[in-house]
């Protein structure tokens, strides 16, 4: 049976991906809606390319201005526009399928709402999941719906777990932990004292994949392998102590799930997100993603390090908050995102962005999350202090900022 996508974040880096797999498979997948937030020219595009019954935007004037552009060519697709159409669209009864790949927490009440339609969720907007954890697995589990992970790690631990890995299976799957591999980003080998000066251009630079400027980012700092560490937390119900981070530099495997007899299974593929999301679409069948086959020889050597955990602070620190539980989690996510969002715009520089986030959580009590209510207000005070912490920051350190010199030269 055709599976109705509705693609969350479809303007996107894992957006412009799973529409490169869908174009490949028309016999299996169409579009219902598509979501962008401000790039109204490219989701026109697209909506003239897939034709989806509905494309949501962020306010009212992009909209007014998709929809003429649509009507021009004679596309009758309905234009929406705000936080509500996004879940209106995430859990309309014309899609089966939703691929969350917003980026941040702008995503969580969409994939949320999808969750509690029972969707078949595709899930690359982690930050969705480490906001909100428990919350989130509840209503999945609760309305039937079904979870799976299209971040390339978590894509590659399923892929490597016991055919039905639900907690009984796994114990006697005999799984003993899980690998969460990590290519250690542009800097895993820089001088730690030429840090302060890091560029954003030269933190969006990854090695090995090409990917949105905030995921970028957080790969730089580690702090997406920290958000990594969360989400595999919550995805496969493993205790902190059962989730390793190791260092593989050429990210050609992609995580590893060790079992208890020594086994250790391993997922690897070219670095490319159209492999994980095929395999998401498609499970359980397997289709082509469009990616080149590995060639080994050519590739040669493949090897690993323990991460640097003085230099890569973020992740020492995201490790933290899942082990503190409650709202810190959702801290973390909320002040990292600021914290992000000010190192782009030339705001502080790269080694702040820890400094920020570990301000934030030392700032805020820690309490629980039973309720959604307690998440977002979680994120609502997490931002205002990290917008804080930004504000003092800058000004404690008049002049140029690191990264502004290189970016208005
Ligand atoms: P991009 O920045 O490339 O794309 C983000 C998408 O979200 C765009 O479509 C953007 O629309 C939309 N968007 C941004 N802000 C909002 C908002 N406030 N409300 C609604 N929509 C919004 O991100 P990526 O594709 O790189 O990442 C998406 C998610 O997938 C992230 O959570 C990331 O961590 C995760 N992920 C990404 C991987 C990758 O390889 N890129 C790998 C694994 C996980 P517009 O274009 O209009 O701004």
């Amino acid at each position: 049976m055709q599976k109705r996508l509705t693609l969350l974040g479809s303007t996107g880096s894992i957006g412009d991906s799973t529409l490169d797999v869908v174009a490949r498979h028309p016999d299996r997948f169409s579009v219902h809606a598509l979501s962008v937030h401000r790039n109204g020219d490219k989701l026109v595009a697209q909506c003239l390319r897939f034709r989806p019954e509905v494309a949501v935007v962020g306010d009212a004037q992009i909209a007014a201005r998709v929809v003429s552009a649509l009507r021009a060519e004679g596309c009758k697709t309905e234009v929406m526009h705000g936080p509500e159409a996004l879940v209106e669209v995430a859990r309309a009864a014309q899609c089966d399928t939703v691929v969350a790949a917003i980026v941040g927490s702008a995503g969580l009440a969409p994939t949320l709402a999808a969750a509690r339609a029972g969707k078949r969720i595709l899930l690359a907007n982690k930050e969705a999941l480490v906001m909100s954890g428990q919350i989130f697995m509840d209503a999945v589990r609760d309305n039937g719906a079904i979870l799976l992970p299209v971040d390339s790690e978590h894509n590659a631990v399923f892929q490597c777990l016991p055919p039905c890995a639900d907690k009984e299976a796994k114990l006697h799957g005999g799984v003993s932990k899980i690998i969460l591999t990590a290519s250690g980003g542009p800097f895993r080998t820089r001088e730690p004292a030429t840090l302060v000066d890091v560029t954003p251009d030269e933190a969006c630079k990854h090695p090995n994949w090409a990917m949105g400027r905030k995921i970028s980012v957080d790969s730089a700092t580690m702090m997406n392998k920290g958000l990594e560490v969360i989400e595999a937390h919550w995805l496969f119900e493993l205790s902190d102590k059962q989730i390793e981070v190791l260092i593989h530099p050429q990210s050609v495997i992609h995580s590893m799930v060790s079992y208890a007899d020594g086994s250790v299974l391993a997922q690897l593929s070219n670095p490319d997100m159209r492999i994980p999301i095929a395999h998401a679409l498609a499970f359980p069948d397997r289709v082509d993603s469009g990616v080149a086959q590995l060639d080994l020889a050519q590739i040669a050597q493949l090897t690993f390090e323990k991460p640097d955990f003085k230099r890569f602070s973020c992740l020492a620190l995201a490790i933290q908050a899942m082990e503190a539980g409650g709202i810190a989690s959702a801290a973390l996510n909320a002040a990292n995102e600021i914290a992000v969002e000010a190192f782009l715009e030339c705001r502080i520089g790269f080694m702040a962005i820890g400094e920020v986030v570990d301000r934030v959580l030392n700032a805020l009590p820690n309490t629980s999350a039973a309720v959604l209510d307690d998440v977002l207000a979680a994120d609502a005070n997490a931002r205002r202090l990290a917008t804080g912490f930004v504000t003092e920051l800058t000004a404690s350190a008049p002049g140029v900022q690191p990264g502004v010199q290189s970016i208005a030269h």
